[in-house]
């Protein structure tokens, strides 16, 4: 089998000034593609901004030969999210890849959450994934053609503690993606998540010593990369990725119980029953959990 390139495409990389976005712009552009290199260039909490992180990444893409401009612009302004997809087809004269990867981290337990620690983690994850990707959808339903790479994570796919506005934006994220990957079938567009586990400056304080070395985000590069690859059939899928593993995340459904007459006894007497995860379905589509359920029915 032949190597993957992307000679030829042009890949917006969001938050790309470090951590795992440096390594997905890195590596996109050592395979060809034009890059558009974002990032705000804040702390890991969203304070600040400037300190020429994407430049720097840019200057790494070049010295290695690549293609690459940057952008500076946050992903939680609507106009902000314009100017990146616009520069891109400016610059490059199209966007066939977005990687939405900008993340910030505002940790509290809920209770002593505040309206702005809920806000602006939901601005930065969710609605700066709504705006860029609103924003390049038009230039890939003209081309019919786009790999849009969402970033989910296990914090909301599976719950941490103190991690409310992150869980809920990268669980947001999964629904905007399995929506997207719909709307986007008919005009070759593709939507993924992908789910990292990497040692960057958000995690590096929480690993032990063994996770900090498995987890190069280097080795979550690949999977992004394979995501974006126009040879890759996937759409609508969470993929884990970290320390080199690749594996999939699915919403299950359960058989569960049914009976023409539920009485709430009925749900507790069946709670188990109801609960039980022997013969789980993954659907596609909403048609298929209403077939399986009608076929109950009957
Ligand atoms: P990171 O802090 O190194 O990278 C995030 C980048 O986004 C930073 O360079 C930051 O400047 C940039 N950014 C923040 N707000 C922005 C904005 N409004 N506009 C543009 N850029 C902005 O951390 P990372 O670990 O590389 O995180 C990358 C993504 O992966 C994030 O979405 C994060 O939530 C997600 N993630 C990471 C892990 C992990 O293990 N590292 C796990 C799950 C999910």
């Amino acid at each position: 089998m032949s190597d993957l390139s992307f000679e030829g495409r042009v890949a917006l990389v969001t938050g790309a000034g470090g951590g795992l976005g440096r390594e997905y712009g890195l590596l996109l552009a050592a395979r060809g593609a034009h890059v558009v290199v974002n990032d705000l260039g804040g702390d890991v909490g969203g304070h600040g901004a400037g300190g020429g992180a994407a430049q720097r990444v840019v200057e790494e893409i070049r010295a290695l030969g690549g293609s690459a401009v940057a952008n500076t612009g946050s992903v939680a302004s609507f106009d902000g999210a314009a100017a990146m997809v616009a520069q891109a087809v400016e610059t490059f004269g199209r966007i066939d890849i977005l990687i939405n990867n900008a993340g910030i981290l505002r940790d509290k337990a809920f209770h002593n959450m505040s309206a702005s620690e809920i806000d602006v983690v939901l601005d930065v994850h969710l609605r700066g994934t709504f705006y860029v990707t609103r924003h390049a959808w038009p230039h890939m339903r003209a081309a019919s053609y786009g790999r849009v790479v969402n970033t989910s994570s296990n914090s909301g796919l599976i719950g941490n503690f103190g991690q409310s506005n992150y869980g809920a934006a990268k669980m947001g994220i999964v629904g905007l993606t399995r929506v997207l990957a719909k709307e986007g079938a008919r005009r070759g567009i593709h939507v993924n998540a992908v789910a990292p586990a990497a040692r960057t400056r958000m995690t590096e304080s929480v690993l032990s010593p063994q996770a900090a070395e498995a987890l190069e985000p280097s080795r979550v590069a690949p999977v992004v990369a394979w995501l974006a690859h126009e040879s890759c059939p996937a759409t609508g899928e969470v993929i884990s990725a970290g320390a080199g593993r690749v594996a999939r995340y699915f919403v299950g459904l359960t058989p569960g119980f049914l009976s023409r007459d539920l009485t709430v006894e009925k749900v507790r007497d069946h709670w188990d029953e109801a609960r039980d995860t022997g013969g789980f379905i993954v659907p596609d589509d909403p048609a298929e959990e209403m077939a399986l359920l009608m076929k109950q029915w009957t």
